[in-house]
């Protein structure tokens, strides 16, 4: 039986999804050759890759506003480093609203002076501080749209004039925004795009060229932008995989079919967390994630009781990270409502026992 699957990521993908990208591996859209042993260079690949770059900037309404999109590898954890490389001369700001942006901050300190402008540190990030200036001296502003551990969200986006760079791993694809705001986003794959292994990485180009130091070939963007996200071999399967979603989410409804979905899940999902006297949300109310939901039981006694039903029906991944504790539900664009439903049926089940 299919797992109602919360996991944070890697995490659930549509199921369509999962058998186009199984059938490729046996056989390659009617080429006689698995996906994984075509050369990354032949046409048919380079198609695979050129689309998906192409599709991912559709889906964000950056086509032909001077955006490049790049597939590349080292997860989300190399764009800490790679993006102070390419643009931190002397000072950046930072946000810090979670143990992800904490990681930014320290890769960005090893190329130059780094202000934090503001952080929820103190409140274990169930929060998005609101108030902060952008110093006029910096190279850029970075910030993390959706943290993945605490259930936090920003709702909104400073009015900058300086470069706006974004970690956006956790729910890009999910909800409209005005994508051209930004001048670099950033997302690991595993969540809403595809499987681990690859990351997308969206870059304004006029952003590029304006730091003095030298940068090694495989961390430049503007190499990789020069190469057409092929400087060296990409992984292929990640890529077709991602494609194979991109192409699923422009088929429901693109970004705003998906939001609609989420904004179900997400109502259903917190609608009981408030209700039910036995949980306890964990983040501000006004700054809750759609995509991860955080939330404790209110007497942690019940905590085998309701590790029980869930688990019995048939429900992954919905242990708390270890820094929050408690639940945590992931409700990526993939997972159905019905899955939701199962998680709000336990936890009513729960209170009738008790
Ligand atoms: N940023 C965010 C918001 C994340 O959720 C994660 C991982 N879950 C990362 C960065 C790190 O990504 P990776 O493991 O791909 O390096």
């Amino acid at each position: 039986m299919k797992k109602h699957n919360f996991s944070a990521g890697p995490c659930i993908l549509p199921k369509e999804v999962f058998k186009k990208a199984s059938e490729a591996i046996l056989d390659f859209d009617n080429s006689g050759l698995s996906l994984l042993e075509i050369s990354h260079r032949s046409p048919a690949f380079v198609d695979v890759m050129e689309e998906a770059r192409s599709l991912a900037l559709e889906l964000l309404d950056l086509k032909d506003k001077g955006y490049k999109a790049l597939f590349l590898q080292g997860g989300a954890s190399t764009q800490f480093l790679m993006t102070a490389y390419n643009l931190l001369e002397n000072k950046a700001a930072y946000l810090n609203t979670g143990t992800w942006s904490d990681k930014a901050i320290k890769e960005a300190k090893l190329f130059g002076e780094v202000i934090e402008v503001a952080s929820s540190k103190e409140k274990n990030f169930n929060y998005i501080p609101k108030s902060y200036t952008i110093p006029k001296d910096t190279d850029y502003f970075h910030c993390t749209s959706n943290n993945t551990i605490f259930g936090t969200q920003m709702k909104s986006f400073p009015n900058t004039d300086k470069p706006l760079v974004c970690d956006m791993s956790s729910d890009i694809f999910s909800r409209k925004l005005n994508f051209s705001n930004f001048d670099l986003i950033y997302a690991g794959a595993q969540k809403n795009m595809g499987p681990a292994g690859v990351t997308l990485v969206i870059i304004k180009e006029e952003i590029l060229g304006k730091v003095t130091r030298k940068i090694p070939s495989m961390l430049d963007y503007a190499v990789h932008i020069s190469k057409d996200s092929m400087f060296n071999t990409p992984p292929v399967y990640a890529v077709y995989v991602s494609l194979l979603t991109l192409k699923w989410i422009k088929e429901n409804g693109g970004i705003a079919g998906m939001e609609e979905n989420n904004n179900r899940k997400a109502t259903l999902l917190y609608a009981e967390v408030d209700r039910n006297p036995l949980f306890k949300g964990f983040a501000e109310k006004e700054d809750r994630s759609p995509m991860n939901a955080t939330f404790n039981l209110t007497n942690s006694g019940h905590k085998e009781a309701f590790d029980k039903l869930w688990k019995d029906a048939g429900v992954n991944g919905l242990n708390g990270h270890r820094s929050v504790g408690g639940y945590r539900a992931s409700m990526y664009n993939a997972l159905p409502i019905e899955s939701v439903q199962v998680v709000v049926n336990c936890m009513k089940e729960l209170e009738h026992k008790i």
